[in-house]
C-alpha cells in the first residue's frame, strides 16, 4: 500500500461581507437550480444559501446551510455588531429543530448546500454582482476516508431523530403495500 498521504479536493465559497448589499441573488438563483424541474420555481425558502438581513445597521450575512443536527445547543454565543446585539442563532448555518431555517418548506426535511454538484461555479456565486462570493477549489491531505452523507441519508436520518424508527419502518412498509 502506497504511504503517499490521500489528497481530498475542497470546495470553499469565500464571503466578503463588506460587498455584500444584501440583493438576496443569490437565494433567488439556488432556490431556483435546487427546484424540481430545474428553474421551475424560485422560492427562498427553499434555498440553500439565506442573507441575514438588519436594515437599520446595514448588516448583511450569506449563510450556506451546513450540516443537519438533531439537537439545539444548550450553550450559546452572542455577537454585538455596530452596538446591536445578536444571538449565535442569527449566523448558524445548521438545519437545527430550533427553528424553520435550511428546511423544505412542505416536507420540514433539511436543506444543505452541495455546492451546486455539476456546475463549475455555484449558482450563488455566479449571480453575486457585487463580488460578495467568490469561489475556490484546492488540494488537501486527508487523514482518512470520510464517509459523506447524501441528501436521502440525511433527510432519513432527521425523520429518524424526530419519529423514532418503527413509526418511519411502519411508514414504509405502508407505503409500499399502498
Ligand atoms: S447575491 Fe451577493 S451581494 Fe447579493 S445578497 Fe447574495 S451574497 Fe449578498
Ligand atoms: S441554530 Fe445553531 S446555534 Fe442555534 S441552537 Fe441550533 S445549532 Fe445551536
Ligand atoms: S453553492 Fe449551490 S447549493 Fe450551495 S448555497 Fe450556493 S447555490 Fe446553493
Amino acid at each position: 500500500m502506497s504511504d503517499q498521504p490521500k489528497k481530498k479536493m475542497v470546495k470553499e465559497v469565500k464571503v466578503d461581507l463588506d460587498k455584500c448589499i444584501g440583493c438576496r441573488a443569490c437565494e433567488v438563483a439556488c432556490s431556483g437550480f435546487h427546484a424540481s424541474p430545474k428553474y421551475s420555481s424560485f422560492n427562498p425558502a427553499r434555498s440553500r444559501i439565506r442573507v441575514v438581513q438588519d436594515l437599520v445597521n446595514d448588516v448583511y450575512v450569506p449563510l450556506r446551510a451546513a450540516e443537519y443536527t438533531p439537537a439545539e445547543c444548550t450553550g450559546r454565543q452572542t455577537f454585538k455588531i455596530h452596538g446591536k446585539q445578536y444571538s449565535e442563532c442569527n449566523f448558524c448555518p445548521a438545519s437545527c429543530p430550533s427553528r424553520d431555517l435550511f428546511k423544505e418548506p412542505d416536507s420540514g426535511l433539511p436543506l444543505k448546500c452541495d455546492m451546486c454538484e455539476e456546475e463549475e461555479t455555484p449558482l450563488c456565486v455566479q449571480v453575486c454582482r457585487p463580488g460578495a462570493l467568490t469561489y475556490e477549489v484546492r488540494e488537501e491531505e486527508r487523514a482518512e476516508e470520510e464517509p459523506a452523507l447524501g441528501e436521502v441519508e440525511v433527510g432519513l436520518k432527521s425523520l429518524l431523530h424526530k419519529h423514532g424508527a418503527q413509526k418511519v419502518l411502519d411508514t414504509i412498509a405502508r407505503l409500499q403495500n399502498d
